[in-house]
């Protein structure tokens, strides 16, 4: 395997960075999670967007541009002879000194790693998952902006962990107001009398990829589709639940807090969004 490092493509084992990188000492950096559908690197130039937005909010200047990005994204799938697959891309601030401040840190660790993906069992996508609220909140915005897609996941992290340990493999986050923000790598949707629903961008959900693919979805199915505050009470009593994320795609939720979700198994919207959705993904983005 090789890893695009700074420039260049490196073996696997070659692949290394400073332990002084403040991506390492402070999860000082960005990220992006990609996929790679047939030759077809999906809404490329959206997670290059987001990349750039979060590079902005975190002050950290980026070393290529959109272009040089896209070029080395591509370029490493094309070296790994990926056809289909996930690409994550890093962006550290760089090996500094020991203190926090990113002054005399840089220049910045460009990080692409192209690989297989290790999706959900097919199992649940037939028979849904089933998720449980945690108490550890969703990070406020006004200590960190959730939007941004930070190397700092610890508090998605401790939310997984602890529904990990109850049994569950994805745990549903709330904002420090108590209304649903979203999973710990997914954001969450409900189908409720026929309009499809999902928490704003404040409440706390980052501005998903696929949650806008598939917003754009629904509404060419003919649904309504709302961004509304939700609360555990909304998703409880929905017809449907499904949650949406770039290595999950579209994925059904049929119980919440051990409450069964509509009939139990994935709904006929969610079906219809997963079959549309997969349909898309294969011509929607850049050809290697
Ligand atoms: N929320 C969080 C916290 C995430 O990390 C992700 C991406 N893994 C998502 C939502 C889904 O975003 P996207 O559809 O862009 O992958």
């Amino acid at each position: 395997m090789k890893i695009y490092l700074n420039g260049e493509l490196v073996d696997k084992e070659n692949a290394k960075i400073s332990v002084f990188d403040h991506g390492l000492l402070y999860g000082d950096g960005v990220f992006e999670g990609i996929r790679l559908y047939d030759g077809c690197v999906y809404k490329l130039d959206e997670h290059l967007e987001r990349l750039e937005f979060s590079a902005k909010a975190i002050l950290l200047d980026l070393p290529l541009d959109r272009k040089g990005f896209a070029e080395a994204v591509c370029e490493t799938c094309r070296q790994n002879n990926l056809k289909n697959g996930y690409v994550r891309l890093v962006v550290t601030r760089g090996a500094g000194h020991l203190g926090l401040t990113p002054d005399g840190c840089g220049p910045p660790s460009v990080i692409i790693i192209a690989d297989e993906i290790q999706l959900y069992p097919e199992e649940l996508y037939k028979n849904g998952l089933k998720i449980i609220s945690v108490a550890t909140r969703r990070i406020n915005a006004s200590a960190l902006p959730p939007a941004v897609k930070s190397l700092n996941y610890l508090n998605n992290i401790l939310a997984k962990i602890e529904a990990k340990r109850v049994g569950f493999q994805e745990a549903l986050m709330l904002n420090d107001k108590g209304e649903i923000a979203e999973c710990t790598g997914d954001n969450v949707f409900i189908l409720s009398k026929g309009v499809i629903f999902t928490p704003p961008l404040d409440a706390g959900s980052l501005r998903g990829i696929t949650r806008a693919a598939v917003m754009d979805l629904a509404m060419e199915l003919g649904f309504e589709v709302k961004e509304q505050a939700l609360t555990r009470y909304d998703l409880w009593t929905a017809e449907e639940c499904f949650l949406t994320g770039t290595a999950a795609e579209v994925i059904p939720c049929v119980e919440v807090d051990h409450r069964v979700i509509g009939s139990g198994k994935p709904g006929e919207a969610t079906q219809a969004l997963i079959g549309k959705f997969r349909e898309k993904v294969k011509k929607d983005g850049v050809f290697l």
